[in-house]
């Protein structure tokens, strides 16, 4: 079986169908969203987690409906650590923590008589997955940074481990604790949403780089913070797993300032072998992490 459903759940849930021979998979048909309103950002903050399965299930029934085939499997991407169908951690949607969420979901599913089964993954993989499977890449690393809320670190192929790459260490400044986390000195503590939200209690993300354009002298100096602290997280990847490619994308990608970046990129990747990266900015999309969740999905059921 070759069709499948990728479910992304991040501050909305977004569904898709895809279908296609292995290697070859695309969305079909609409993608089903919850809230409808693009604007409403806070709809599943502080919802209970069976009311979150019920809203899953509520986007994947429709479409299990309208598959011409059987639906092999299901790929269900979330923030947070996720290890063996379990969210051992989600700072951002908090009451998945903990939570054997393949197992509870698949159990609600099958009592609507859904019985394919549930992978779930990290939702920044998820990107980085769709990413490899939109250009027919399943055979290469692709590693992404996800700048929103939280900020998520992806790679593919999966591999073992925790990649956690949004709490990488990226000042020794004791007062840089704004991360979800709750630890001190990481890259989601200065370049995630809320902790911006927390820095400037004046002031929307937005507004601090538009008033940074406009030569307003501390949010300029965030600014150039906001792009150390990813050129530095960047850098540490390079040194850890080499150069190769690098995407970014997410609710605020449209904050990145490529050049900006790479220049402090420059001055922090110094060996000549490592020199070799590439960067590249791409328009957020959820299709991207629903065609990945979808095609990690099948993935796990033919290894
Ligand atoms: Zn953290």
């Amino acid at each position: 079986m070759t069709t499948s459903i990728g479910v992304v759940m991040t501050e909305h849930i977004v569904a898709g169908l895809l279908t296609g021979s292995l290697g070859q998979q695309k969305l079909e048909g609409e993608r089903l969203r919850y809230p409808a309103d693009h604007d409403e950002t806070e709809a599943l903050v502080g919802l209970p987690s069976s009311d979150l399965y019920d809203l899953l299930v509520s986007q994947i029934e429709p479409l299990i409906a309208a598959s011409q085939e059987p639906v092999g499997a299901i790929g269900v991407a979330v923030p947070g650590i996720v290890r063996n169908g379990v969210v051992e951690d989600s700072p951002n949607l908090q009451q998945i923590k903990g939570v054997r969420l393949a197992d509870a979901l698949g159990e609600v599913l099958r009592t609507r008589g859904i019985s394919a089964p549930v992978i779930v993954l990290n939702d920044a993989d998820a990107v980085a997955a769709g990413l490899a499977a939109r250009g027919g890449h399943l055979d290469r690393l692709i590693r992404v940074w996800t700048l929103g809320n939280g900020i998520g670190y992806g790679r593919w192929p999966q591999s073992d481990g925790v990649w956690e790459g949004g709490h990488t260490i990226v000042t020794l400044d004791p007062k840089e604790r704004y991360c979800g986390c709750g630890g001190v000195g990481h890259i989601e503590g200065i370049m995630g949403n809320r902790a911006m939200r927390l820095r400037f209690l004046d002031l929307e993300p937005e507004e601090v780089f538009a008033n940074a354009k406009h030569g307003d002298a501390r949010c300029r100096e965030f600014v150039d913070l906001w792009h150390r602290a990813l050129a530095a997280g960047t850098a540490s990847m390079i040194h850890l797993g080499g150069p190769g490619k690098f995407y970014f994308t997410g609710l605020n990608v449209g904050f990145l300032e490529l050049p900006l970046l790479r220049g402090f990129l420059e001055g922090m990747v110094k060996m000549s072998p490592l020199q070799s990266y590439s960067l590249e900015v791409l328009k957020e999309d959820d299709a991207t992490a629903v065609l990945g969740a979808g095609v990690a999905a099948l993935r796990a059921q033919s290894w």
